[in-house]
């Protein structure tokens, strides 16, 4: 009898499986993997790709990225925001509910998901905004996969404090805790005490201005009070209601430690990381030089080797890539006045590159990247099984690496929309080399062939 050809063959001696690092070929048909076999002779294939050494991992799934789309499309729009997720090997993604209008009912997030369904190269979802408690079941059966609570007060400005996407009222909150936990969906937080920070925000301003450097210390004043004292808030909330919790921003040593204690108890708890906090703001070197360029939130070195514990030990689950583009003009106002400036960076087509420079260093194993940046995205979601690793079942979606490859970070070869970088001139040693996607090569060498509305809409799995 003969055997049916597979769709795509892809060979390499280092393919990271959940069940260990192994070598061999990886069977793909109908857009999904089939079968792992052991390495050997060519099996019958409409396409073979032979890696050889070069490592093969699962497409990375970013749950936390900032399209702008709609309502901020001179930013970066889902089109080039999923380009770039391609080019650096992201093959899901899951976007944030801070677009005009914000998605806070079902008919928001329908408009929402059929723009992103005319748009997107990579497969994706969205994570609603969960401020208006009564509205979180419509928004679950409507397809949210997660709701984004923003811990602050919303004043109507589009930034820095959303409309519709924040909120102070500890009652709501609370509300927003049980309403989410009985759809089953993770909740995500940006913790953040609002009170404390306007404390802490007029010290600065009265001690150092409004330049950058002030702005990157207010957020840190009183030993990352107004981060802590929020982490400790939503954890006891956790703990009352059950909700399943997702930290986001997590930086601090306090908030760590609360964390890995939560953990230890076996609540439902998950925290990321983002790559800026590990790779550009946690160097106060780096945003004397890059001033709002660089900023988002200042780490202090002093937090770095906790941080760093958080990701090697497990205590950060997950790395969202925070992609958070906004233009050089929005940005340029920051160096005398970060206060009226945006906050946010691009960041979802190099943290790959950041990451497995620091593989190539030895500073991390290539196992623990693929963890944080595919299987715990994966179960987060909850797409295991069908996202986020390579095993017989799942989605075809691979990475090729070229750990050897060196090169230095420039914004001219980004795809994304705003044209700058908070990682320029950074050294990088290892990229993706392709990607694919439900077994279709959608970027190779940094070309982006995927067609505009390739990408797939996921639902919720419950
Ligand atoms: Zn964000």
């Amino acid at each position: 009898m003969a055997i049916p050809a597979y769709d795509l063959v892809v060979k390499s001696s280092v393919i990271v499986t959940p069940s260990g690092t192994i070598s061999g070929q990886i069977a793909v048909r109908d857009e999904k993997i089939v079968g792992i076999l052991a390495p050997g002779d060519d099996l019958p294939a409409k396409k073979t790709i032979d890696a050889g050494a070069d490592p093969v991992i699962p497409g990375l799934i970013d749950t936390h990225c900032h399209f702008r789309d709609p309502g901020y499309t001179h930013k970066e729009d889902y089109y080039h925001g999923t380009v770039a997720a391609a080019a650096g090997g992201v093959t899901t993604v899951f976007d944030m509910p801070n677009v005009n209008p914000p998605t806070t009912t079902a008919d928001r997030l329908k408009a929402h998901l059929d723009n992103a369904q005319s748009k997107a190269v990579v497969d994706f979802g969205h994570n609603a905004s969960g401020v208006v408690p009564e509205n979180i079941k419509e928004l679950a059966d409507a397809g949210a996969t997660a709701f984004k609570v923003w811990m602050m007060k919303d004043i109507g400005r589009d930034y820095p404090h959303p409309p519709g996407t924040s909120l102070t009222n500890r009652g709501v909150l609370y509300r927003v805790f049980e309403e989410v936990a009985e759809t089953g969906l993770p909740l995500y937080i940006h913790p953040h005490d609002h009170d404390l920070y306007e404390l802490f925000v007029e010290r600065s301003q009265r001690q150092w201005g409004m330049d950058f450097r002030s702005y990157a210390r207010a957020l840190r004043g009183g030993n990352g009070v107004v981060l802590n004292t929020a982490i400790a808030t939503i954890l006891e909330f956790q703990r009352s209601v059950g909700t399943k919790l997702h930290v986001l921003h997590l930086s601090t040593r306090g908030g760590i430690r609360m964390v890995a204690d939560a953990k230890a108890e076996g609540r439902d708890v998950t925290a990321e990381a983002n790559p800026f906090a590990l790779f550009v703001t946690n160097d106060w070197d780096t945003i004397e030089k890059k001033g709002p360029y660089a900023l988002g939130f200042w780490v202090p070195e002093d937090d770095n080797p906790a941080m760093w514990g958080a990701v090697k030990d497990g205590t950060i689950d997950v790395i969202g890539s925070d992609h958070g583009p906004h233009t050089k003009e929005e940005k340029e106002v920051g160096w005398d006045d970060m206060y009226t400036a945006p906050g946010g960076s691009p960041m979802i087509e190099q943290y790959l590159r950041l990451l497995l420079t620091e593989v190539n260093k030895g500073n991390l194993s290539l196992e623990r990247v693929v963890e944080m940046c595919a299987s715990a995205p994966a179960r987060l979601t909850g797409y295991d099984g069908r996202k986020g690793a390579i095993v017989p079942g799942a989605d075809a979606d691979l990475v090729i690496l070229d750990m050897d490859h060196e090169e230095t970070l420039h914004a001219s070869h980004a795809h994304y929309m705003c044209g700058w970088m908070p990682s320029e001139d950074f050294e990088t040693k290892g990229r993706p080399r392709m990607t694919v996607l439900r077994g279709k090569v959608i970027m190779e060498d940094g070309n982006v062939t995927a067609a505009k509305g390739s990408g797939r809409l996921l639902r919720p799995q419950r």
